[in-house]
């Protein structure tokens, strides 16, 4: 088996089956070995752990073992699509920082597809969903510019289904989220009948007793 030029994801221990626990190591194509992230009973921290893992497929502790040659680009892309997204953002960073040119692997926007190679450019979108009914995870993996068009101007927070809308205090047109837009029509029909309602005090029109008033005698 090809043991050179690797990045090796294994379930290190804790939960059982959980996507939280997945430990990564490296073996660089000089055949040395780097424990990225190792946690739980079951984390790898020697080389020999390493190859012993690989050379059985799974150890005592871990019996799922992937395995993304570095040079291999269809490897880089499962790697980038089937791992958790908060791993790929770790990992990504990781090998920015190891800076070998022969280990790049890469993220990949879930919106426009496109590769993100640099960690600063890995957004990720709170998507909360269960992970084996164990843990939460948030796993929407966007490039900045992806993220940046679906973010609500309002709260900053991702939302895909984004409207645009004026809000009173200001001139331009603002993307926001439902959340927010509720909020701003709830306020907008508070100001309304606040106007409303002086103006009946005031000129008598609307009149205090129409049908248009009626909110104003069932408020609580
Ligand atoms: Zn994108
Ligand atoms: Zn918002």
């Amino acid at each position: 088996m090809n043991t050179k030029n690797i990045l090796v994801q294994y379930d290190g221990g804790g939960y059982d089956g959980c996507i939280w626990e997945f430990n990564f190591f490296y073996i660089d194509k000089t055949g040395k070995f780097y424990d990225i992230f190792s946690s739980g009973v079951g984390g790898i921290t020697t080389k020999n752990a390493a190859l012993d893992l690989l050379q059985n497929m799974g150890n005592s502790f871990s019996n799922k073992v992937y395995i993304y040659n570095l040079d291999d680009k269809t490897k880089l892309k499962e790697f980038a699509t089937e791992c958790n997204a908060c791993n790929v953002r770790s990992i990504v960073a990781w090998f920015n920082q190891h800076n070998d040119p022969d280990a790049e692997p890469f993220a990949i926007c879930s919106e426009c597809g496109q590769e993100i190679t640099d960690a600063d450019d890995i957004c990720l979108a709170t998507d909360f969903h269960g992970c084996g009914g164990l843990a939460i995870t948030a796993d929407t993996l966007l490039c900045s510019d992806c993220y940046y068009l679906g973010q609500c101007d309002c709260c900053n927070e991702y939302d895909k289904t984004t409207t645009a809308r004026t809000r009173p205090d200001n001139q331009e047109e603002d993307y926001m989220c439902d959340g927010c837009v509720e909020d701003l029509e709830e306020q907008e029909e508070q100001e309304e009948q606040t106007d409303m309602a002086f103006s009946s005090f005031l000129t008598g029109d609307p009149d205090m007793f129409s049908n248009e008033m009626r909110w104003f005698w069932n408020a609580e």
